[in-house]
């Protein structure tokens, strides 16, 4: 196991030297004012990825002909931002994987190939333990069955979504979802409603806005539900969004990077966000919707992109602890051809927090897993690196809080080092 192998290393502290390995200095800033208390409700979390609208028929139609449960009912409840993009791949996996991994994916579209980097949920099993159940993927399209799990190392079956699907059918497929919801307690859930594209790709305009009006109904349908249900009310996010649109010309078609590709609906609904709010800035991307979840989840996503959208709280003086953002201005590299270590400092005290800091290799394996008392950190701690591996080796740094028992406290992003 890559972190048996990182904690064994970790007793060694020799330095080595001699290969031009290097020493890094990392100095970066965590805003000292924000609480390490943080009061959000969200346990559960749901993701709905529409396949193939363009947001000309959903958000952005002035009428809202197509969605109008989502848009007269759900919206008024959360934040609905109109600048929201898929700024990557605009086909179906690629769009999904993306949204599932907080990482840009660009891999064929028919499901051969799996993503690259962990997904969210991957995260949730390898940081909590829990079951396969804990997770939900509904798919009505076989290819999506590739995002059960990634590729990464260190993730992978084990750490595997449990997948519903294909169902050819989004009905069923909310009918299967709520049997899963009811059947287990569902951590995490993402539901992809393929009909409009489906509908779309057979020329089929009628078919393809009648897809629509479907996946609005069952979404506002999975929200009543969620409601009624005492594990999830209260309890639960749900963000709306689509994997890609489609041509600003052309309707039957996407893949490109036309403004009708790129541009999504998003909505967030939960007892953490803010209610009633339509925004146009700031702009977020599919990447971000992952990270946000993990942060409510209290896990931590070393190789996602993304940002945590703080926009979207209701107390955004609360964010999350573990989402605290690092400024990579502050970040300073300085090699040091003489020794085999790492250090680092905080460019604001820590306080009496006890920290974990994790580093991580390129291929996603843990290195080397320390506890640092935060008075130590924030006077320049040194962690050592494994003996032999050279610098450039070391992709990521992790830095999370201990605070007793409580697993949510985590930090993100992790330090990008190179
Ligand atoms: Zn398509
Ligand atoms: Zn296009």
């Amino acid at each position: 196991m890559p972190t048996d192998s990182g904690q064994s290393k970790v007793a060694s502290r020799a330095t080595r030297g001699l290969l031009g390995l290097s020493m890094l200095v990392l100095f970066f800033a965590l805003s000292p004012t924000r609480q390490m208390a943080w009061a959000g409700q969200t346990t559960h979390v749901i993701i709905v990825v529409i396949d193939g609208p363009r947001d000309s028929e959903c958000f952005e139609d002035p009428q809202h002909l197509y969605v109008p449960r989502i848009w007269n009912t759900l919206r008024p409840l959360g934040y609905v931002s109109h600048s929201f993009y898929n700024t990557g791949v605009t086909t179906t996996v690629p769009g999904h994987s993306t949204v599932a991994s907080g990482t840009w994916q660009s891999m064929p579209d028919d499901g051969t190939v799996r993503p690259d980097r962990p997904l969210i949920w991957e995260y949730l099993r390898d940081q909590t333990g829990v079951p396969d159940r804990s997770i939900a993927l509904v798919t009505y399209k076989t290819k999506l069955r590739a995002l059960s799990y990634s590729t990464a190392a260190g993730y992978g079956p084990p750490d595997s979504s449990y997948v519903i699907g294909p169902t050819w059918d989004d009905g069923i497929s909310l009918q299967r979802l709520l049997t899963h919801l009811a059947t287990y307690q569902t951590t995490l859930s993402m539901i992809s409603f393929a009909g409009p594209d489906v509908m779309a790709h057979q020329e089929d305009w009628n078919g393809y806005v009648g897809a629509i009006a479907r996946a609005d109904s069952l979404t506002a349908f999975l929200w009543n539900w969620l409601q009624s249900h005492s594990v999830y009310a209260r309890h639960t996010a749900l963000f709306v969004t689509a994997d890609h649109g489609r041509h600003t010309t052309d309707w039957i078609n996407h893949g490109d990077a036309c403004a009708g590709c790129r541009h999504l609906p998003f909505l967030a609904l939960g007892p953490d966000f803010l209610s009633g709010v339509e925004a146009s800035a700031p702009p977020a991307d599919q990447r971000d919707i992952a990270v946000t979840a993990a942060g409510l989840l209290g896990i931590a996503m070393p190789y996602a992109q993304g940002r945590f959208m703080s926009e979207l709280l209701r107390d955004q003086s609360d964010v999350p602890p573990w989402t605290l953002d690092v400024d990579p201005s502050a970040l300073r590299v300085c090699p040091s051809p003489a020794r085999d270590e790492i250090s680092v400092r905080l460019g604001a005290p820590a306080g009496g927090a006890r920290w974990l800091a994790t580093l991580y290799d390129v291929q996603g394996r843990r290195l080397t897993v320390q506890e640092i008392p935060g008075s130590r950190l924030a006077g320049g701690a040194v962690l050592s690196r494994p003996p032999g591996l050279p610098e450039d080796a070391v992709t990521y740094l992790e830095l999370r809080p201990v605070q007793g028992s409580d697993s949510r406290r985590w930090t993100r992003p992790v330090i990008w080092l190179r």
